[in-house]
C-alpha cells in the first residue's frame, strides 16, 4: 500500500466507526434523540409564532345563506353561484312565491338549481310583527308546516323570522333580549333543525344597499370562526345575507369579491343541510 493509501486508511477507519457507533444508538433507542443546532428554521419558526393556532385551511367551511327570497335579487344569487359552481342555501317566504309570476319564477329557478338549496323561512315571514308572532308557538308551527308543504321543500331545514336561534341536534341557543325561544323549541320537537347566522351582512332597508364593506365582513369572519363564543360550531361558520342586497351591478360584484376572498383563502362552501348534527 502505498503512503497516501495508508494515510487515508488511518483517517477513514476512525470516521466510519463513529459513524457506525452514532447510527446503531439512534435505532436501538428511539427515545434517544440528536440535539440539533439551536437554529430557527422556517418551520420551526412558523411553528413557535403566535399564529400557531392558524387552522388547516381544508377545516375552514363557510355556508352563505339568503333570506327573505324569492325577490328582486334572488335571481343575481342564483346566475352567482351557477358561475362559481359553488354551494349555497336560501331560506325562502311562501307569501312572496305568491305575490308575483315573476317572483314564482324565480323560486321554481332557485328550487331545481342544482348549486342551491332552499330552506324553510315561514310562510308569511311573521308579517314583521315578531313579538306578536312568537308570543304563540302553535301559530308558528303551523305557519312553518304550511310553508313547508306549499314550497315542497325537502328537508326540515329551517330559519326562524327575526331571530337567530339554534336548535342542532342536542345543542340550543337563542338571542336573550327577545321572544322566540318557546317556537324554536316546539318547532324542534316537530322535526325542525333552526339555524342562526354567525354575523349578518347588513342591509338598508328600502334600497337593499350593502352596510359593511366586504373586507370587513372577511375580517369578521376570520376573526370569529374559531370562537366558540362568536361561531355556534366554531369552524363551520353561517353568514346571513338577504335576496335584495344584490339586485346592482356594484352589488354583484361586492358578493363576487367576498367569495373570492373566501376561495383565496381555502374556505370551503358547503349547503347548510351538511351542517354538523352533534
Ligand atoms: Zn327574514
Amino acid at each position: 500500500m502505498s503512503v497516501e493509501g495508508s494515510k487515508w486508511k488511518r483517517f477513514l477507519l476512525p470516521a466510519l466507526s463513529f459513524l457506525a457507533v452514532l447510527l446503531f444508538s439512534c435505532h436501538s433507542n428511539p427515545e434517544k434523540k440528536i440535539i440539533a443546532p439551536q437554529i430557527k428554521t422556517d418551520s420551526a419558526i412558523l411553528k413557535s409564532s403566535p399564529q400557531k393556532d392558524t387552522i388547516p385551511d381544508t377545516l375552514k367551511t363557510i355556508y352563505l345563506t339568503f333570506d327573505d327570497g324569492p325577490l328582486p335579487g334572488t335571481d343575481a344569487i342564483i346566475r352567482a353561484f351557477d358561475r362559481e359552481k359553488l354551494p349555497a342555501t336560501m331560506f325562502m317566504v311562501g307569501k312572496h312565491v305568491q305575490m308575483s309570476k315573476s317572483l314564482r319564477e324565480k323560486y321554481e329557478m332557485a328550487y331545481r338549481d342544482p348549486f342551491l338549496e332552499t330552506g324553510n323561512h315561514s310562510y308569511s315571514h311573521a308579517n314583521r310583527k315578531y313579538h306578536t308572532y312568537y308570543r304563540h308557538p302553535e301559530k308558528v308551527l303551523e305557519d312553518f308546516d304550511r310553508n313547508q308543504a306549499f314550497l315542497h321543500l325537502r328537508d326540515k331545514d329551517a330559519r326562524m323570522p327575526g331571530r337567530s336561534s339554534w336548535r342542532v341536534g342536542n345543542r340550543k341557543r337563542d338571542e336573550p333580549s327577545v321572544n322566540g325561544a318557546s317556537a324554536a323549541d316546539l318547532l324542534h320537537e316537530n322535526g325542525y333543525t333552526i339555524f342562526g347566522w354567525d354575523l349578518e351582512w347588513f342591509h338598508k332597508s328600502q334600497s337593499g344597499k350593502p352596510q359593511q364593506k366586504v373586507e370587513e365582513i372577511f375580517e369578521q369572519i376570520q376573526k370569529r370562526i374559531s370562537n366558540p363564543k362568536k361561531c355556534f360550531t366554531p369552524y363551520h361558520f353561517v353568514l346571513l345575507a338577504h335576496d335584495e342586497m344584490f339586485q346592482k351591478p356594484w352589488e354583484q360584484n361586492e358578493l363576487k369579491q367576498l367569495i373570492d376572498l373566501l376561495k383565496e383563502n381555502g374556505y370551503k362552501f358547503d349547503h347548510i343541510n351538511n351542517y354538523p348534527r352533534k
